[in-house]
Parts: C-alpha cells; sequence; structure tokens
C-alpha cells in the first residue's frame, strides 16, 4: 500500500490522478486531498477514496466542505495554511498539482517529509527554482516530474551518462493559434485560448499554451530540473503531441518518449515510479497517425517564449518577476479585462520596470511575487478593451 496526498484535488491533473488511484484501490491509501473551494469535487472525491482529510484553502469555503463531509468519518480544514499542513503529513507521495505560485509553500511543505513528490505545479519550480532544489537535496526528498515534456525527459535520461547529454529538446504543440497571424490574435477570447488542440487542461495552463509562455515556464523548469545549460534546452513545435520530449547525447543518439497526449500516462509514471502501473490510456497508432511534423517556435508572434528564455537567461530574479506578471494577466485575460496579447506586453512592462535582486528565501522569493503581482495588476487597469 502506498499513501498518497493530492494537492490540487479538484483540477484536471488532480482529476486524472484520482482515476489512477482509484482504479487500483488495494494499491494505494490516501491521506489528504486538497481544493481550494470546489467544496462538491472534493468531497465527493474525498468520500469515494475514504481520504482521512480533505482540505479547502479558501476557509471560506470550509462550513460548505464540513456539511458535505457530515457523516462519512473524513476530516475537514480550511485555509492556506492547513494546506501545507495536509502537505505535511505523512505520505510516502504526494501530487503537486495546485495552480500557479499558490503552490510553492504546499510543495515545500510536502518536501519536508523526505518523501515523493510528483510535480505538476510548474511554476514553484520557476519562481523559486533554487528554494525548492535545495529543499529537495536538504530533506532527501524525491522529485519525480509530471509535465509531460519533463516527464518524457525524465524517462530518456541515461544513469551514469547525464555528462554526456548534449541537448534536451522540448516538444510543444504550438496551441491552438499555431497558424494564426498576430492580427487575427488581438481578439481571441477565453472560449478560443482554452480550447487546446491535443491537451484537455486546466484554464490556466491552457492559455499559458495559446501565448506559449506554458513553453517557456517549461524551459526554466527544464534548467533546474536536469544537468544542463540554458543554451542546451531547444524547444521546437511538434503539432501532433506524439513525441513529448527528446534528448540527445554526446554521441548524436537522440532518445524520445511518445505516447497519446493523455496526462495519465506521465502521472501514472510517476505513481508507479521505479515500476509501470497499467493505464486505460489509449495506445499510440502510428500508422494512424501517419506523420509528425516539427517546426521552428516563431518568437515574433509568441512573444512569452522568448520573455522566459530571457528571463531564464538573465536568472535571479527574473522567472519569478515574469511568472507573478504572467499569472496577473491571464487571469485578467480570462475576467476579460485584457486582451489576448496583452498578455505578453504586461509581462514585458512588468519585467522592465522591476529588476530585484536574486532572491536566497523562500519570503524574498514571495516578496518579489507579491510586487510584480502589484505591478502587473497596475498594468492590467491601464487597459481598456
Ligand atoms: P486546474 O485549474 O484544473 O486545477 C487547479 C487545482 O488547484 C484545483 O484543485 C484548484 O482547486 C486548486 N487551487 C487553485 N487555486 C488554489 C489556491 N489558491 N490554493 C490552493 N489550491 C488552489 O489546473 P491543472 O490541473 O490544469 O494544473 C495544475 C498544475 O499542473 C499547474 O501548475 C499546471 O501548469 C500543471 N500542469 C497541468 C497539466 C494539465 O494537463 N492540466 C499538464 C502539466 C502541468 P479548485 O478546483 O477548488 O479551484
Amino acid at each position: 500500500m502506498k499513501t498518497v496526498t493530492i494537492l490540487g484535488a479538484t483540477g484536471s491533473v488532480g482529476t486524472s490522478t484520482l482515476d489512477l488511484i482509484e482504479r487500483e484501490p488495494e494499491a494505494f491509501e490516501v491521506v489528504a486531498l486538497t481544493a481550494n473551494c470546489d467544496v462538491a469535487r472534493l468531497a465527493a472525491a474525498a468520500r469515494r477514496v475514504r481520504a482521512k482529510l480533505a482540505v479547502v484553502a479558501d476557509a471560506t469555503c470550509l462550513p460548505a466542505l464540513r456539511e458535505a463531509l457530515a457523516g462519512s468519518g473524513v476530516e475537514a480544514a480550511g485555509g492556506a495554511d492547513a494546506v501545507c499542513d495536509a502537505a505535511r503529513m505523512d505520505a510516502d507521495w504526494t501530487m503537486a498539482a495546485i495552480v500557479g505560485t499558490a503552490g510553492l509553500k504546499p510543495v515545500l511543505a510536502a518536501l519536508e517529509n523526505g518523501g515523493t513528490v510528483a510535480l505538476a505545479n510548474k511554476e514553484s519550480l520557476v519562481s523559486a527554482g533554487e528554494v525548492v532544489m535545495r529543499a529537495v537535496a536538504g530533506h532527501g526528498a524525491t522529485l519525480l516530474p509530471v509535465d509531460s515534456e519533463h516527464n518524457a525527459i525524465f524517462q530518456c535520461l541515461e544513469p551514469g551518462n547525464a555528462d554526456r547529454i548534449s541537448r534536451i529538446i522540448l516538444t510543444a504543440s504550438g496551441g491552438p493559434f499555431r497558424e494564426r497571424g498576430l492580427d487575427e490574435m488581438r481578439g481571441i477570447t477565453p472560449e478560443q485560448a482554452v480550447a487546446h488542440p491535443n491537451w484537455s487542461m486546466g484554464a490556466k495552463i491552457s492559455v499559458d499554451s495559446a501565448t506559449l509562455m506554458n513553453k517557456g515556464l517549461e524551459v526554466i523548469e527544464a534548467f533546474h530540473l536536469f544537468p544542463v545549460t540554458p543554451e542546451q534546452l531547444d524547444v521546437i513545435v511538434h503539432r501532433q503531441s506524439v513525441i513529448h520530449s527528446m534528448v540527445e547525447y554526446a554521441d548524436g543518439s537522440v532518445l524520445a518518449q511518445l505516447g497519446s497526449p493523455d496526462m495519465r500516462v506521465p502521472i501514472a509514471h510517476a505513481l508507479a515510479w521505479p515500476r509501470r502501473m497499467a493505464t486505460p490510456c489509449q495506445r499510440l497508432d502510428l500508422t494512424t497517425i501517419g506523420r509528425l511534423d516539427f517546426e521552428a517556435p516563431d518568437y515574433t508572434r509568441f512573444p512569452c517564449l522568448k520573455l522566459a528564455r530571457e528571463a531564464l537567461a538573465a536568472g535571479g530574479a527574473r522567472p519569478a518577476v515574469l511568472n507573478a506578471a504572467n499569472e496577473v494577466a491571464v487571469a485578467a485575460f480570462l475576467a476579460r479585462r485584457i486582451g489576448f496579447l496583452e498578455i505578453a506586453a504586461i509581462v514585458a512592462d512588468t519585467l522592465e520596470c522591476y529588476d530585484p535582486a536574486a532572491p536566497a528565501t523562500l519570503d524574498q522569493v514571495l516578496a518579489i511575487d507579491a510586487e510584480a503581482r502589484n505591478i502587473a495588476g497596475e498594468r492590467v487597469k491601464d487597459c481598456v478593451i
């Protein structure tokens, strides 16, 4: 029996994780499930898997959660600190699938146990890569990448040959607007932006995929997870999302991981690691797919990818500022307060006018995150659509 906790259990990744766990009830025991405020979904899942604890980050939702769990034997708790307490509970395996920087403290709390943390929450590595990786080493914890690209790279890593990696090639579907001109992108609606052609995901990452900021965040994430320099991280657009990423070695060999675009594949890999488990995911049928296409990313139409690469190259606080400004801009776009192209403009402006010193501690990261959010928030107010 593996004991598991799912942070962000009501989201897209959280739900996929639950799906796998519920298929093998004899193999997993659920310690805690957390959400922000989706009480109905959280309580239903907690009852089904007989979790010990269910937590809502938004404390105002706690009375509703208590009511929904009445008589179930599942304990209820509320508030951001309660999410961190849940993350600290003894679990062999924790899925970190909260969206955004809200996931950072819970990730660090989960690492304190020295257990295994499966990381979907890329924003925590982008804004606080050094702090998180130090915590992994300091607590003797294991961090397993769940993002499909990073999980693919992880699967292509050869033990003993880390110093023989010449390049990591992250694949990108290109998002729903891969072929649109800049003028056409101006009027894009949130509904169009979240309709990803290959993957079913939460709203924030779907918009990040449409701007290619997601690929930029992933380049930064890969830099922290794998032994490469920023220059060794390439991005290639591969519209079919069949090859999830590749590792090129010194001898010219390129190893790739392939699979259907279903997050349950990388989640299952992390859940069963170092073994493998069965999934109900569709098998790859390459003759039906017929062809695989590749092209270079267009940094002019997708400036977010360029901004992220520049932030990584500059290092220090730049990735944290980029990430915070992007979260504010994406939320404003989803709320119809700014246009699609203004996401990149707001991130660029925030980076332009805020360049703090590199953070060394979690508190410094959080202070930079808060200030970048203020600046980006002011810039949102200037936008009229
Ligand atoms: P969703 O928006 O679908 O789910 C987010 C989860 O986080 C929900 O459980 C939500 O609770 C919870 N949450 C939101 N805000 C807070 C908060 N302030 N405090 C605590 N919990 C909160 O996101 P995804 O599942 O799509 O993505 C989760 C993470 O995984 C992101 O970092 C994303 O980049 C990454 N990822 C996602 C992939 C995907 O396929 N979806 C692929 C690779 C990476 P509630 O439901 O109550 O709002």
